[in-house]
């Protein structure tokens, strides 16, 4: 997506060697204009395939997976980290390890909001090692839901997530994919 890979080189910063800050569009102050594009090339990529319900997790994927989900007339279901211990039965559990943060998260759905008869598209903003994006299919097996793919805004292309998960027959569309990256010469972008 053309736009959007304009967006990251004029207004993304490189951290080191894999941390990639768009912090003035995409996850602290957000773009909505741009979101709709966003949410607008989803559909395209996933119109027919029956999607009634859109995974995300919290924080930063609930934009993106809101502006997305008015395109895909459909509820939107974030998972939550939790720090409590919820009652066992009430609700679909997984462990995600926090790319950014470098901990392992307990992350919850309620039953009541995934089930056997949803057919979800999982929404983040990032894909790096995929830690993510497993809980969260995790958790739509849990639920005996279908997937229907995953939409990823920024995939970094040079770390193992999206590979890996492709491999295992997960369909991710990444709407920029990253293939190298430093603070010297900024980002570069798969074909
Ligand atoms: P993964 O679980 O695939 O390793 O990482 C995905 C999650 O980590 C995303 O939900 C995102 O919040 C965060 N993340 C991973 N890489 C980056 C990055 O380069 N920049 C930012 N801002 N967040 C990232």
């Amino acid at each position: 997506m053309e736009l959007l890979k304009r967006r990251i080189r004029e207004d993304g910063t490189v951290r080191g060697t894999d941390v990639l800050k768009v912090d003035s569009f995409l996850n602290h102050q957000m773009d909505v204009a741009l979101f709709e594009e966003i949410g607008g090339e989803f559909l395209r990529r996933f119109d027919g395939c029956g999607v009634n319900k859109i995974l995300t997790i919290e924080a930063s994927g609930i934009g993106i997976a809101c502006v997305t989900a008015q395109f895909f007339h459909c509820p939107v279901v974030f998972a939550k980290k939790s720090q409590t211990k919820n009652i066992a039965g009430e609700v679909y559990t997984t462990k995600v390890e926090s790319f950014t943060h470098g901990r392992v998260y307990d992350v919850i759905v309620s039953k009541r909001f995934l089930g056997p008869e949803d057919c979800v598209l999982i929404i983040d903003d990032f894909l790096a090692n995929g830690a993510a994006l497993e809980g969260l299919i995790d958790l739509v097996n849990q639920a005996g839901a279908r997937l229907a793919g995953a939409g990823i805004v920024i995939e970094k292309a040079f770390q193992p997530g999206g590979d890996r998960l492709r491999a295992k027959g997960v369909r991710v569309e990444s709407l920029a994919r990253v293939k190298s990256m430093s603070e010297e010469n900024g980002v570069e972008f798969v074909e």
